[in-house]
């Protein structure tokens, strides 16, 4: 079995190789990365020993490009990570997002119908259902919930998934969607929220809150989204969309205090911001479709999985440094 993951050198999907390669040694696993800003190589480093790992610096826009690596490594499943995904650079320059997001997409799925594979998978988020009202605690996102998008960069994604969809129902390209939660763990880029409140923190920098902080999301263990997708690549069904969450609402202040606890460090490096344009209010997911088809749970809790995240960038300041702003 051969799978390309894209965005490889990312967050969630080095994350990916790394479960890949841990959880099926039999697989070959071929990373492709633009190497963006929010790319890192040394990352993957860890990887690139492995006989059953191959990295490939390309942009998923690049039809020649992905149509050489589609010829070359003859791929079972691809797993789609590859995207602009911060929201603030999405309010400063959309562009990058609407090219990455929906055009890569495209150009992706056309090399799968153009040269076959058993099945294409698209990594979305929960942010193409828009908000939830923050006083009705008994409303979650379901696989019905319409798409409603608030920024550029979740419109990019839900028009992405749209594609997707449009693919399986013209071309009958064997497609899965996947739509999680904000999660959090190593790896990630020092711009998002709680890296970027561990890092600040770390340094005595003030920690910055937009609004008041009372904004909620839904937080999953990267891991947790990982072995998810795993399942989903095996056991889903084509042309379904899996919600993926683990009932785990927290607010932006509520993390950011709980990150000064366990760093002990004075809640009075909090500085409030001016709010984030078209702020979504709280995300919650519903995840009784892949529970219920998939024996899909989360198995870290909030409480573990910040502490591991912690302790993670403690140990790996050789990582994130070079990645900080001046
Ligand atoms: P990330 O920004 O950390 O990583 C994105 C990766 O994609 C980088 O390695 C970058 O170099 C690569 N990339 C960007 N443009 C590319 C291009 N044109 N061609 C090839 N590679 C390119 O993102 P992440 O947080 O790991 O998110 C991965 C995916 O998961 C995204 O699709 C995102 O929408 C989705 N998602 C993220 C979250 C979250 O909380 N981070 C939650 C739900 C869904």
């Amino acid at each position: 079995m051969t799978i390309i993951v894209t965005g490889g050198a990312g967050f969630i999907g080095s994350n990916f190789v790394f479960h890949m390669l841990k959880a099926h040694s039999d697989y070959r696993i071929i990373c492709l990365d633009k190497l963006t800003y929010a790319g890192n190589l040394s990352t993957l480093e860890p990887a690139m020993s492995n006989p059953n790992f191959l990295f490939v610096k390309a942009d998923i826009c690049d039809r020649k490009a992905v149509n050489e690596i589609f010829e070359a490594e003859k791929p079972d499943i691809v797993v789609n990570f590859a995207a602009e995904s911060h929201v603030d650079r999405s309010i400063e320059n959309p562009d990058v997002f609407l090219e990455t997001n929906i055009k890569g997409t495209a150009v992706l799925m056309d090399a799968c119908r153009k040269y076959g594979i058993t099945r294409y998978h698209q990594v979305s988020t929960d942010e193409v259902y828009g908000d939830l009202p923050l006083d009705r605690p008994d409303l979650f996102f379901t696989e019905e919930t319409p798409l409603h998008t608030s920024s550029p960069y979740s419109s990019s994604k839900a028009g992405a998934d749209l594609l997707v969809m449009a693919y399986h129902r013209t071309y009958g390209l064997p497609v899965t969607i996947s739509r999680c939660s904000n999660n959090y763990g190593p790896y990630h880029f020092p711009e998002k929220l709680i890296p970027l409140m561990i890092t600040n923190a770390l340094a005595d920098k003030p920690l910055p809150v937009y609004g008041e902080g009372i904004n909620v999301r839904d937080w999953l263990y990267v891991e947790d989204h990982c072995k998810a997708i795993d399942l989903i690549i095996h056991k889903g069904t084509v042309g379904e969309v899996y919600n993926i969450g683990g009932h785990n609402e927290m607010r932006n202040i509520d993390i950011v205090k709980l990150i000064c606890k366990e760093l002990n460090k004075p809640e009075s490096l909090i500085t409030y911001v001016t709010d984030r344009k078209g702020h979504d209010m709280r995300y919650a997911i519903d995840p009784t479709k892949i529970h219920n088809e998939l024996g899909w749970l989360p198995e870290t809790k909030f409480a573990d999985g910040i502490k591991k995240t912690i302790k993670w960038y403690l140990e790996n300041e050789k990582w994130w440094k070079p990645l900080l702003k001046n």
